[in-house]
Parts: C-alpha cells; structure tokens; sequence
C-alpha cells in the first residue's frame, strides 16, 4: 500500500492545555463579552483563533535563538536574514519590520496616499485597514468564483483581470497606488493564486505602469498549491516556485508569523533599490534602523531558519494534508464548508450552518461562540464583524462569506485534536436549531472592529 503522509518531524517538548467544563466557558464568554479575543488562552481548550505567530519552531530554530547577534547595526543575524530572503524570494534588498502590518504601514507610507485606489485580490483585514486610515480605497477584484462556497476551482485566490484592467484603465496612474495580491488569498478563505494569475496581474501592472506587491504571508502555502494542481510544476521544488512567483512582483510584504513559522516577525522586500530607500525613512522612524527594524537579533536568526523549514516539501505536505483531515472529518459529519479546503485552515459556512439567524445579527460570530461553549474551541469569525462599516456610509457591510475560520497553527496540534475539533462541530450543529438568536453590538472601534468589540446575546 501506498505510505501516508506523516509529519517529518517528532515532538521534543510538550505543553499542558486545560479542559474546562461547559459552566466556566459560559462564564468566560460572558465576561468576555461574547467576544473571543477577550478570552484568556487559559480559557481555551483547542486554540484555533489564528495560525499566525502561533507555530511551534523547531530545535534548529531555538538554536538560532542562540546565536542572535544584537548589534545596534550590522548585525550578523541581518545579514543571515538577507540572504535567505534572497535565497527564497530572489529580491536584493529588504527591511526587516516587527510583522506583517508594520510592513504594510511602511511600505504603504511611501505609496498611498488620500483618494487613491489599490485594486487587488480581497485584501486582508490589517492591509485594508491601513489604506482606509489614509482615506484611500482597498479594490476588491476577485474572481467571482471565491463567493460560490461549494463549486470546485482550483485556483479561488485568482485576481480577475477584466476587473482589475477596468479599475487601472478607468482611473489616472497617479490615482493607483500600487496592485497588491495576498498569497494564499486568506479573506476568501486560504485560497491559492495561480503562477498564471500571478504573471498576467504583472504584465497588466507593467502595462498601467504601477507596481505590484505580493501580501506574501502563506507564499509557501500558495506554491504548494502551485505544484499541486498547476501544470508544468508537479516536479518542481517549493523554493523554485516560490522564486518565480515573487519574480513578478516588485516587492513583498511579508508576516512571518505565518509561513516562516515564527511567533514575531516580520519584512518588506524590493526588487528597486529606489523604493528601499525611501522605505527606509520610515521604517527608522516606525520601526528601528535598517539593519533590525523591529526585531531582536535572534528573532531574525529564527526567521532566516525558518524560512528554510516553512519551504520544505515534507513539512508543507503534512501540514496542508492537516488542514484537509480536518475538512474532510467535518464534511462527513455534514458540516456546509468552503471547499475546496483552504491552505492554513477551514470555513464553516455561518450561512448555511444557522439559516434561520438573520446576517444583522452575526450568524458566524453566534457560531464561534457556541464552539466555544460547546467545547473550549476558539475560532474566529471572518464575516460581518470583521468586514467593518463603510468608511463613507459607516453602514455595515455585509460580505459574501459569512465564515467562522478554523486556523491550524503550524507544527501545534495533532489528527486527535481535530478529531475532538470535528466532534465539537458535530454537537453544536446536531442541536443547530436550538440556537435561536444571534447577537447585537453594544460598543465598537472606528476600525478594525472585531478585535474590541463587545456583544451582547438578543434575546
Ligand atoms: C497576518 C497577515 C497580515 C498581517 O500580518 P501581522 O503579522 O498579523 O501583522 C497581512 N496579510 C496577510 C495575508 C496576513 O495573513
């Protein structure tokens, strides 16, 4: 028989979780707000909120840890970060930055500024956040086909290029800050972006003489999906594709919280010199000098590793066949998702799984909080919450998706943890029509609402 995919990798350091009962989550919920990020960690069972900064790092990593090098500048541990962003991504020049919206606030400090567009792929919540803060507008041109949850294709990350040509056609060059395509698409559900998408966004980009940006925080997981289901690439090596992807674009923001598996971190980096330099300005200004902007020596030590085991065939298949153990555990017990299933998690579709919750009152937030209860599962809620009111209108936008994310933290749990994660699904959607009521808002942030907000149960 044909082997199974296995983690390459054995567990040398373990840590206790706590199992709490269905009455202390009722009352953590509550004094939470009904807002998960309000939990203590302590409170949670199986911790799915996000995979970002939450990966375990390995021995060789820890290692490195070792031997940081924390000059003020110059630092050999910048110079061992360099070269493997070169190495991987083939781009010459980089700064490093504490993580992947200090980069955005960065490189975005150079190239947006009031009224303009950036048309992309659906941005994530932080890279619209910091366009809308400087009053210009984040372009959603995603395929049609990322808001059909259940229709098969394999690429649902793809920038359409009839709407992408109309935006850069119908406004000034001036008006376009930049074209920015996030790598798996994570607001449309770790959705992977094809090498040919990728390519003709750039000779359309190149055409409107605008620059493109690749949001690259699961590159990896992109180029895994790449060899996967692309042609012409099933023999090819991680890093060769990811090369290629990151030799359309003329620059990078990058959280390496994410695919560098390390829990802070992060970098922007330039094929331009001239667009370095004047990132660098604001980058001493936001984040520290050139040489470590926002990072210790010996968390660039364990990025620069990191990026090396985050690119491994191995790694990304046992970590991506996870995600699909997952999926497909769910789809057995009935459970409507997003298929097909994303790189670095999996959608539950709030829509389907509570119909009779209407979308004012936050069907996948209602969701995440009765996993909670149920269980001691954190998820998130990528709906409603999180798409924000209209910076003109302040109405509510309600987005196609209204989703609660499961996120795998890399290397963390193991196909037991998502078994009990599938069984607490399971419960929660056997007794789905009991749940009556959604929430409402009772205070809320100007943006980026979903982190601070507090809810209470309608009754
Ligand atoms: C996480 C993420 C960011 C922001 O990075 P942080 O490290 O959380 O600041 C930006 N874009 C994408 C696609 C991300 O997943």
């Amino acid at each position: 028989m044909e082997l199974p995919f296995t983690e390459p990798f054995k567990i040398k350091m373990v840590e206790n979780i706590y199992k709490s009962t269905r009455e202390q989550r009722e009352g953590w919920i509550k004094d939470a707000n009904l807002n998960l990020f309000n939990l203590k960690s302590q409170q949670v069972f199986i911790d799915l909120l996000t995979d970002s900064g939450t990966g375990a790092m390995s021995d060789k990593q820890w290692s490195e840890i070792m031997l940081g090098d924390e000059s003020y500048a110059g630092a050999s541990s910048y110079y061992k970060m360099k070269e493997a962003i070169k190495d991987i991504t083939g781009f010459s020049y980089f700064l490093p930055v504490h993580q992947g919206r200090a980069a955005e606030n960065v490189l975005f400090s150079v190239l947006v500024k009031e009224g303009d567009l950036v048309p992309g792929n659906s941005h994530f919540d932080t890279t619209k956040g910091h366009i809308e803060f400087r009053k210009a507008n984040a372009i959603d041109c995603t395929i049609n086909a990322a808001s059909e949850t259940t229709s098969y294709h394999p690429f649902k990350g793809n920038v359409d290029l009839q709407k992408l040509e109309n935006v850069l056609k119908s406004n000034p060059r001036e008006k376009i800050s930049c074209v920015i395509v996030t790598i798996t698409n994570n607001t449309a559900g770790g959705q992977p972006v094809s090498m040919s998408n990728l390519r003709e966004v750039s000779e359309l980009s190149r055409k409107y003489g605008v620059k493109f940006i690749i949001d690259s925080a699961r590159f990896a997981e992109n180029a895994y999906f790449i060899r996967l289901r692309e042609d012409g690439f099933a023999d090819k090596d991680i890093r060769d594709i990811s090369r290629e992807m990151f030799s359309y674009a003329d620059g990078m923001t990058m959280s390496s919280k994410k695919d560098a598996i390390v829990n802070m971190g992060g970098f922007i980096a330039f094929r331009d010199e001239e667009l370095f330099r004047q990132a660098s300005t604001f980058n001493i200004m936001y984040e520290g000098f050139i040489t470590y902007g926002g990072m210790s020596g010996r968390d660039m030590n364990a990025l620069a590793q990191g990026l090396y085991e985050g690119t491994e065939l191995l790694y990304l298949e046992s970590r991506i066949n996870q995600v699909s153990f997952l999926g497909n555990k769910l789809k057995e017990y009935g459970i409507p998702l997003l298929e097909p299933f994303g790189g670095h998690a999996i959608f539950i579709d709030a829509k389907k799984f509570l119909p009779h919750i209407p979308k004012k009152e936050f069907p996948a937030q209602t969701l995440a909080i009765e996993l909670y209860t149920e269980g001691g599962l954190r998820g998130v809620e990528i709906g409603a919450l999180m798409a924000d009111r209209d910076p003109q209108t302040r109405k509510n936008r309600y987005p196609d998706l209204e989703m609660v994310r499961l996120a795998l933290p890399r290397r963390v749990y193991t196909d037991n943890h998502m078994n009990y994660v599938a069984a607490v699904v399971r419960n929660v959607f056997e007794r789905r029509n009991t749940i009556r009521n959604g929430v409402k808002i009772v205070w809320e942030a100007p943006i980026m609402r979903h982190f601070t907000i507090r809810l209470e149960r309608i009754q």
